[in-house]
């Protein structure tokens, strides 16, 4: 199908594009069994063989991370995957519809929080810059709303290949980028719209001002512990050498308790389970930041809400991978436990959801602001582009259902202030937050 191609600074208008195949890494399940026609010895492979000979089996979560980040080989750190020449596509990448309301809804809090005079805008894992470009122009558009207010840009990648693709996307050319890689902000510049951007690879080493946070199918690229319920008790999954089958990796279980168990609900049902203590981290982290000094944190991607099981898979030219086959090759993910994320979250900031992209889509106007763009486009290509756009990210069979959002909130945001009492009222009251309830402007 073909979809809509951001436009640059400035008009909100769409633009046709290059067509795109459509798969979507949140659609499938993978058992990691496929039969594989070939095991190409990569030299992850190679790599990994090594370790795992020196050392012993690996944990599942410490293959995803060597096979995805490894500074010198991983998956992430050299190339660009995304789009009709890479494994998979992204709702950003589908149509620009989604980023505009993204950057409405970032709006939305920054005006219902008190219109702070400063912000940083946060993007974990940006991919090719396309939402955070999307978010900008949005921005530039409502710049009389945000004239008073200092932005800056501050961008978590770990991946080389991709950060040089964001800074093509975002910076101004004539500006050149300032470049560092032994420090915590390895590049630095100017976006076209004048605003100070700058890349780390950890979200710690960003300055800990007034934020408002955006992971978009990030989570989901994070280590995940797989463990197994037994007779015994719970055993963790690892990855050993197959030793039937030359340069071939197998699934085994550990003899005993692995020290990931920690991560296990006492009370927990299922008899398979994953567990990301990375995701832990960081949603504590953000969830610190919030607290201290307000903002809101924004999380889409796909996943449950503590219910499945086996959700670990690999995608490779836009198809379902072996993830135990050709490592560094193919992309490997696994969906994202929300319930989790809400624990990590508890006591120190709120959260709401999750809840569908097609509720949250809905709720932010999509329907107003597609209809918007039908109307100013005069091509019929340009308005088949925008009604498949919008099916594929509305869609419950496509990506309306299977991706969710989930946002942190300080909790005086919910329970309301001083300066938002109602006057009717003896009790103070929130205004609703746009997104998990219909977009109201204040
Ligand atoms: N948000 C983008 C890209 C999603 S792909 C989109 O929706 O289109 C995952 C992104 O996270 C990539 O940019 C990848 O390089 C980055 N990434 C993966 N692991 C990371 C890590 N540990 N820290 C920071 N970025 C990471």
């Amino acid at each position: 199908m073909s979809v809509l191609v951001r436009s640059g600074v400035g008009q909100l208008c769409a633009v046709g594009r290059a067509a795109i195949p459509s798969i979507w890494r949140g659609k499938y399940f993978s058992s990691g069994n496929e039969p594989a026609e070939n095991n190409p010895v990569t030299p992850m492979l190679r790599h990994l063989m090594y370790k795992i000979k020196s050392t012993g089996p690996i944990t599942v979560a410490e293959y995803m991370k060597e096979v995805l980040t490894n500074p010198a080989k991983g998956y992430y750190v050299h190339r660009d995957m995304l789009g009709d020449k890479g494994d998979f596509i992204t709702s950003p990448e589908i149509s620009q519809i989604f980023g505009e309301l993204l950057g409405i809804w970032f709006i939305s809090e920054w005006m219902a929080t008190g219109k702070s005079t400063a912000f940083q805008l946060v993007e974990l894992g940006p991919g090719r810059g396309t939402l955070v470009g999307d978010i900008l122009r949005v921005f530039s558009q409502l710049g009389s709303v945000l004239k008073n207010c200092d932005i800056s840009v501050h961008l978590v990648e770990v991946s080389q290949k991709l950060s040089e693709v964001q800074a093509l996307t975002l910076t101004e050319e004539k500006v050149p980028l300032e470049r560092n890689a032994e420090s915590p902000v390895y590049m630095k510049g100017v976006t076209k719209s004048g605003i100070p951007i700058f890349w780390y690879r950890d979200l710690h080493d960003v300055p800990k001002g007034h934020s408002f946070y955006l992971a978009h199918e990030f989570f989901d690229v994070l280590p995940v512990h797989k463990f197994q319920k037994t007779p015994q008790g719970w055993r963790e999954v690892f990855i050993d050498i197959d030793p039937q089958v030359s340069d071939k990796l197998r699934f085994v279980l550990a003899p005993s308790a692995t020290p990931a168990e920690v991560f296990i609900q006492h009370d927990e049902t299922r008899d398979h389970i994953e567990v990301c203590p990375d995701a832990g981290v960081i949603i504590e982290e953000l969830s610190r930041r919030i607290a201290l000094t307000g903002g809101a944190a924004l999380v889409a991607d796909y996943g449950h809400d503590g219910t499945k099981t086996d959700t670990f898979r690999g995608f490779c030219g836009h198809k379902l991978h072996d993830v135990l086959i050709a490592p560094g090759t193919a992309d490997l993910t696994a969906d994202v436990d929300f319930s989790f994320l809400r624990r990590m979250a508890q006591g120190k900031v709120a959260s709401l959801g999750p809840i569908t992209q097609h509720t949250f889509l809905k709720n932010m106007g999509i329907d107003v602001r597609l209809k918007v763009l039908l109307d100013k486009s005069n091509e019929p290509s340009m308005k088949q582009q925008l009604l498949q756009g919008y099916d594929m990210l509305m869609n419950p069979k496509k990506m309306g259902e299977r991706f969710n959002f989930f946002a942190l909130l300080p909790h005086q945001r919910l329970q309301g202030g001083r300066d938002q009492m109602n006057a009717r009222q003896s009790k103070p009251f929130a205004s609703p937050v746009a997104g998990f309830s219909e977009l109201a402007w204040q």
